[in-house]
């Protein structure tokens, strides 16, 4: 069969639906369709399915592995873990050990790298240092210090800048309240300092505190991983179409008509017809293809849309070597160009060795490191991972670097919708404005939800499109044959 040669049929009452992208957004939704009763073509372009969900197995499938794109599930993301649930892999489901847990992961204070159990010393230092000498309370500089720690090891630069701006208003809201409930243990509970008292947020410049939730979410508990990679959602999903999904099928232009939408395909550009059509093509790629029959409205949000990048190394090492020093898991903050590494594991054969995502990072950072030729990204990470871990530089001790620069990847070009600093009305009527369909053509996909970035969002968009497109079947009744190709 030619690679191109896909034929829409129908029968019943059920249309043939095609869903453009296999990602998570994708694959719900022809799970979902399917199981209402339509046929399901799924159109991919790459290679591979999964889309920003991208398990690198270094070793073969029971060997360590890195998670290049999506890799924690928070637990009040229901919709995640309801297909987690419906896969049969919630038995596979661990604490994820979030950046600085770990007393033993390494932070960098005032230039020198820190271990998190002898942080506060260092902190309360830097923190005097920033407020220019005056006098504060040690446990109002030391939750101070752990909030520009944390920031400095989860945000991009520009909110790097803020909070160090902040730092006198922050100081002095905290000076006014009693500490002693977050600061037990060797790294301060920030996440319910913060939620408790709203002063500390209002302390805060308003782009800042939009990057609260994400910050509160990404350095506390409360987040799951799976044991086996988190693959294991989408292979999972694509197991149970019946159609199997088409890789290697690049979309390369849309025409909406009044019966139809007609999809092109691939360089040779031939155009396929089907009643109905769900696109969950991140809009940083649809914008580049042609489309018609589009509201001017819609193509408007298509090319303005914000996205952030990301880029993702992980390196595969002989051994665990970081389980020597007591690190059992979490991430340390190392900052420079790497700016986070997590800790991994062996897979099931520990003579594989074991992976570890060597730099993660995003928005400003993931650009100097994601637009830089593979080789040279790959050197600098492991240059700046030696000064973290001598160990990397032993001979032998790392076999293979493996990376994606989100922002550069064709079917991508980007990590994330970025809606941060948003006001809640600009932000509900962008969402409407990217999920609103143009007849035929649906949308979903992270980028049509409120709270972009995860995966929850993208399942969350699709769950809204998937009634409204067997509503328009069922309405329209039994309205396609066969396919048609021009
Ligand atoms: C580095 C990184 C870390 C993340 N971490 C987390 C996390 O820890 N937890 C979490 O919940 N979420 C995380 N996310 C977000 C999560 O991965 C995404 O929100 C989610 O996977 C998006 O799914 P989607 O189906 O909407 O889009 P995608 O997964 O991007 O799917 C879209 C699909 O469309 C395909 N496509 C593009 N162009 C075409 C074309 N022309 N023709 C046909 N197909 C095309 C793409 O190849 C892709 O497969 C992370 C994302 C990244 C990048």
């Amino acid at each position: 069969m030619d690679r191109f040669d896909v034929t829409p049929t129908g029968r019943n009452g059920r249309a043939t639906v095609a869903v453009l992208g296999a990602g998570i957004s994708g694959l719900v939704a022809a799970y979902e369709l399917q199981r209402l009763g339509h046929e399901v073509d799924v159109l991919e372009a790459d290679e591979r399915i999964g889309g920003r969900v991208f398990t690198h197995r270094f070793a073969g499938q029971d060997g360590p592995f890195a998670e290049l794109g999506a890799m924690r599930i928070p637990v009040d993301h229901h919709l995640t873990l309801r297909y987690v649930d419906t896969l049969g892999l919630r038995g596979r489901l661990r604490p994820f050990r979030n950046v600085l847990s770990d007393p033993d992961n390494l932070l960098r204070v005032g230039g020198e790298l820190v271990r998190v159990r002898n942080a506060a010393k260092p902190l309360i230092r830097y923190t005097e240092e920033l407020a220019g000498g005056r006098s504060h309370r040690p446990e109002a500089l030391l939750l101070v210090g752990w909030l520009h720690a944390t920031v400095r090891a989860l945000a991009p630069r520009e909110l790097r800048e803020l909070v160090r701006r902040d730092t006198g208003k922050l100081l002095a809201a905290a000076g006014r309240l009693d500490l002693t409930p977050y600061l037990k243990d060797d790294r301060p509970d920030l996440g319910a300092a913060l939620r408790r008292h709203p002063e500390l947020w209002r302390a805060c410049s308003s782009r800042l505190q939009s990057f609260l939730d994400d910050l509160i979410r990404e350095s506390g508990t409360g987040m799951c991983h799976l044991a086996g990679g988190m693959d294991q959602l989408t292979e999972g999903l694509a197991a149970r179409l019946r159609r199997p999904v088409l890789t290697g099928h690049a979309i390369s232009g849309i025409d909406v008509r009044r019966d139809e939408v007609r999809v092109r395909l691939g360089r040779r550009g031939r155009a396929v017809g089907y009643p109905v059509v769900l696109c969950t093509i991140p809009f940083a790629v649809l914008r580049h293809l042609p489309l018609t029959g589009v509201e001017a409205d819609k193509l408007d949000v298509i090319s303005t849309l914000d996205y952030s990048p990301a880029t993702k190394v992980g390196v595969h090492c002989r051994r665990a070597f970081w389980a020597d020093q007591g690190i059992t898991g979490g991430g340390s903050a190392p900052g420079g160009r790497v700016r986070q590494t997590y800790y991994g594991t062996t897979g099931k054969d520990p003579s594989r060795g074991a992976a570890l995502l060597g730099s993660y990072t995003i928005a400003e950072d993931a650009d100097l490191l994601g637009r830089l030729p593979e080789p040279a990204r790959h050197a600098a990470v492991l240059h700046e991972l030696r000064d973290l871990h001598p160990e990397f530089g032993r001979p032998g001790m790392v076999r293979d670097v493996v990376s994606v620069a989100w922002g550069e990847r064709p079917w991508h070009r980007g990590c994330a919708a970025r809606r941060w600093g948003m006001s809640a009305t600009a932000l509900a009527r962008e969402v409407e404005r990217a999920a609103r369909p143009q007849g035929r053509l649906f949308f979903a996909g992270e980028h049509c939800s409120p709270a972009p970035a995860w995966l929850n969002a993208g399942i969350a968009s699709t769950l809204e499109a998937v009634p409204r497109i067997d509503d328009l079947a069922r309405r329209t009744g039994a309205w396609y044959d066969a396919g048609r190709s021009a």
